[in-house]
């Protein structure tokens, strides 16, 4: 899961993979140069300070190659726990990526280090939740981050639900708050949906499931149930969050995928399940109306591993998140890989800077955030992360 920092220097590596991710930003020569050298202090401060730098796959390239380790959330917890077992000496773990994914990493690692995130980020699919409405055209990720630390609704709507079906059974994926997640029999992933899915169903037939909160990625595990026959999921017990990431949704629809696979006709598709394009191109993949395309909708990891071992196509166009992108084109440097648009990032992730991380380490904490999580909650959110791990 983890990528390696590159030999290369910035200014070999930037202009090379992500000038088109980010057409704001001039990685040029000299703008490179002050970034390597930011990045070289950052790790003189981690060795000081006995510290692990983590990072998520849709952070800047500049943040990915000064981490330690590079991954989705989940990954990144278990990295850093198996990491934790052999290195005594490590004191801190700085987490660059959103909020919620610094409460899943507290919440596996416990007590027995202090994280840290230069950036309390929100996320709209987490926002969604908590009924934190927004637009991404006006309002800013700061102004919407600030409202998702202070803003919680009345009532849960996970808490309202458990009350409203006292024999029912959430499900939360992965990317959600910390009370949906303690709330939940289980967590999934974009990787294991389905088989947790399978698997709760299979163990406590009949009873009625709440699948959170991303709405397509549940439409889409309903729908391959469908089309493969599953004899154990019954969409009919399973209500569905109507939860969105601004991001999969609003800009990747199925309209701009349509206008990157007519300008890259040869390409194979990577598409992350979160994507407003997601069902639509499974329906597309299963009715032969994408032709010779081969469509591959997967977690991001899924995506490095299939590129990896895929011998026939040598193009991909790439629906999720655009940080992912360089993560593939530097994993597997041998194939293209295009952004579906490149206006698909996420405001929320690419506001942690290097300079920030810098900042944050370097002035004892002063201007970072560390994360805290109450030991119930931790134990009840770690019980529903423990048993998807018992099951997949
Ligand atoms: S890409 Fe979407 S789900 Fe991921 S952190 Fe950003 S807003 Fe949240």
């Amino acid at each position: 899961m983890n990528m390696i920092r590159s030999e290369l220097k910035f200014r070999d590596l930037f202009p090379r993979y992500a000038t088109d991710l980010y057409p704001t930003v001039n990685y040029s020569e000299e703008l490179c140069d002050t970034l390597e050298r930011i990045r070289g202090e950052i790790r003189l401060l981690a060795r000081e300070r006995h510290a692990l730098i983590l990072a998520h796959y849709y952070e800047r390239p500049e943040i990915q190659e000064t981490a330690d380790f590079v991954g989705d959330s989940l990954g990144l917890g278990l990295k850093a726990r198996e990491l934790l077992e052999t290195r005594p000496d490590v004191k801190e773990i700085w987490l660059c990526a959103v909020r919620f994914m610094g409460d899943t990493i507290k919440v596996i690692l416990g007590d027995r280090v202090s994280v840290f995130m230069p950036e309390f980020a929100g996320c709209s699919l987490v926002g969604s939740i908590l009924g934190i409405d927004f637009d991404y055209r006006t309002d800013s990720a700061e102004e919407i981050s600030r409202r998702l630390l202070v803003e919680q609704p009345r009532i849960h709507p996970v808490r309202k639900w458990v009350d409203e079906h006292p024999d029912g059974l959430v499900l939360s994926y992965m990317n959600s708050d910390l009370e949906s997640k303690a709330l939940s029999y289980a967590v999934f992933t974009s990787r294991n949906a389905q088989k947790v899915l399978e698997y709760v169903m299979r163990e406590n037939p009949g009873k009625p499931i709440f699948m959170l909160p991303d709405q397509y990625l549940t439409e889409l595990v309903l729908r391959r149930a469908k089309i493969y026959g599953s004899t154990v999921i019954r969409p009919e017990l399973v209500e569905i969050f109507p939860g969105l990431c601004h991001v999969h949704k609003q800009k990747i629809s199925p309209f701009v995928l349509d206008e990157a696979m007519a300008n890259y006709p040869e390409a194979d598709l990577l598409v992350h399940p979160e994507c407003g394009c997601a069902v639509d191109c499974l329906i597309r993949a299963e009715t032969g109306q994408l032709g010779s395309r081969k469509t591959f909708i997967a977690s991001t990891q899924e995506m490095i591993d299939y590129a990896k071992r895929s011998d026939t196509a040598r193009q991909f166009i790439v629906a999720t998140e655009t940080g992912h992108v360089y993560t593939l084109r530097k994993n597997v440097p041998d194939k293209q890989f295009m952004p579906v648009t490149p206006a698909a990032t996420c405001e929320f992730m690419k506001s942690t800077t290097l300079d920030k991380l810098f900042k944050s380490m370097e002035e004892n904490n002063s201007a970072s955030y560390e994360v805290n999580v109450s030991e119930d909650i931790r134990k009840r959110a770690l019980g529903a992360i423990e048993r998807m791990l018992s099951i997949t």
